[in-house]
């Protein structure tokens, strides 16, 4: 498939929207990198779009006009049915590895990158018509996994994990065939840059090592700028993007995420969380939980996500090696993942136990309680949340209830005590109701938001949206969004049908 073909787009999608501007000042720094790296096309209209959600705050971040959410031509454009004056809509090509196997070109297949706007933030429409990428697929999103990305994209920002952003999503009464008739959707989704692992692989899959030095050397003007000053720009990158991409995974393991389908073409450079599809948040904690109905083998179980990084990071750095030109440069970047990962998942669990020093003993402690904590499968988020407020108060009990092993737990209990003695409590129970989220994005709570918004009754997802934007405080009437997942949570079926 040429990867330049310009595609003509019908006179009503590429109807100019109305004055004034809803975005002004588009950059476009992917698109100068030239037609070897993506197709010009416009995006499939959709008929009768109507808001789902919208986040203002994304808004501000790419520098909306306040009153953007209430303005037609932002409906259109954010479903694909009119572009913005300025903006250069392109799919891209990339490559990569699913399921450890090598899956040759993929790319854009349902997204199609607006362009830049004026603070450095990529715009994408995800869900909106067939590109050259699309290979068997229609180029839709349903709505139901696109509120699951919306969703997600804005709980992770708030919990203060790297991520890509969500501006909004827009349904629309078009079918879409999946497993049975859904409708469609689009999400309109930001980050500084969509690249990902799987574009590096492309070009080196291809020997085409000039287009390779092409994209590693964007990347390291626009995102990595210090590996400029390295003796070997390309290995500081590798080097760069390992340690981001061990700072993502730690984060993830902390707060209990399974992102389901780490591809390599999943992983962004910029270590990013990105393409949220059967991801799930951990309810009871079982370090072996597989989230992805799809995944047989369990390759992207929740205690496998550090080794499968390390795993696509390797791909990764394979792509890079043309550049980087020394086997053991291209070693001693990849070797940092490890350390980098346990600094940061132990500093990551040293916070939700409020301790706020590395002291001898906290690696067991923490080993200890991730085995009671597996032998009981108990309920992860409500564990650190009674924990945090079991400091605050020194009631332990709501804590000791959760687990069988009331012995073991008690043991543990000592050990902890003890360290936390050696910090200031009030502080610490503080620290810990900033670090453990007591609303959590719960399959069951993105699946009753679902079932509503799929009646046309948008409401629940707007509250869990408001719960999610600020995860650390508890609101009067919403204890049920904080509790137990029902008994029917556990029978949730999520695929990479999307
Ligand atoms: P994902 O599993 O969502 O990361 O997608 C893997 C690849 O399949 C990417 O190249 C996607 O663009 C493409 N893809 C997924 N769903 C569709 C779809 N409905 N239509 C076209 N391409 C798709
Ligand atoms: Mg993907």
């Amino acid at each position: 498939m040429p990867a330049s073909t310009v595609c003509t787009p019908s006179p009503q999608s590429l109807a100019p929207s109305p004055t004034p501007p809803l975005l002004q000042g588009w950059r476009n720094g992917f698109a100068a990198l030239g037609p070897t790296f993506f197709t010009e096309l416009a995006p499939t209209p959709l008929p009768d779009p109507h808001w789902v959600g919208t986040s203002a705050e994304v808004g501000a971040l790419l520098g909306l006009a306040p009153d953007w959410q209430d303005r037609s031509d932002a409906l259109q454009v954010f479903t694909g049915n009119a572009l913005p004056a300025g903006s250069r809509p392109l799919a891209s090509v990339y490559s990569g590895h699913q399921f450890g196997v090598w899956a040759g070109q993929l790319g854009d297949g349902r997204a199609i990158l607006l362009g830049e706007t004026a603070k450095g933030q990529e715009v994408q429409l995800k869900g909106c018509g067939r590109t050259p990428y699309s290979r068997m697929g229609d180029g839709r999103a349903v709505l139901r996994s696109s509120i699951r990305e919306f969703l997600c994209s804005e709980a992770m920002a708030a919990l203060g994990i790297a991520t890509t952003r969500a501006l909004c999503v827009t349904g629309s009464p078009q079918t879409v065939q999946r497993e049975e008739p859904e409708t469609a959707a689009v999400v309109t989704r930001t980050a500084p840059s969509f690249i990902r692992f799987g574009h590096f692989e492309h070009f080196a899959a291809r020997g085409q090592h000039a287009e390779l030095r092409q994209l590693a050397d964007y990347v390291i003007e626009r995102y990595y700028p210090d590996c400029r000053n390295d003796a070997n720009p390309y290995a500081a990158l590798l080097h760069a993007v390992s340690e981001r991409t061990a700072h993502l995974i730690a984060q993830w393991q902390a707060v209990g995420f399974c992102h389901g389908v780490m591809n390599t073409d999943n992983m962004s450079i910029l270590g990013l969380t990105i393409d949220y599809g059967p991801f799930q948040f951990l309810d009871a904690f079982d370090p072996g939980h597989i989230c992805n109905h799809s995944d047989h083998q369990g390759r992207y179980a929740y205690d496998r996500q550090p080794g499968v990084a390390y795993w696509n990071l390797l791909c990764l750095a394979r792509a890079l090696l043309p550049l980087i030109e020394d086997v053991q440069q291209v070693q001693a970047a990849l070797d940092s993942f490890e350390p980098v990962f346990i600094e940061s998942f132990m500093a990551r669990l040293r916070a939700k136990l409020g301790l706020r020093q590395a002291r001898a003993g906290d690696e067991a402690l923490v080993d200890g309680l991730q085995r009671l904590l597996s032998a009981g499968r108990v309920d992860y988020p409500i564990f650190w949340r009674r924990l945090s407020h079991a400091v605050a108060t020194s009631d332990f009990e709501p804590v000791r209830d959760l687990f069988a092993d009331r012995p073991g737990f008690d043991a543990w209990l000592l050990q902890y005590q003890e360290l936390l003695a050696l910090d200031y409590q009030a502080l610490a129970a503080s620290l810990m109701l900033k670090t453990n989220p007591c609303y959590v994005l719960r399959n069951h709570l993105g699946e009753e938001a679902i079932r509503a918004a799929k009646l046309g009754d948008f409401s629940r997802v707007q509250v869990l949206q408001d719960l999610l934007a600020r995860p650390f405080d508890e609101r009067p009437g919403y204890a049920a969004y904080a509790d137990f997942p029902p008994d029917w949570a556990s029978d949730i079926s999520i695929s990479c049908s999307s």
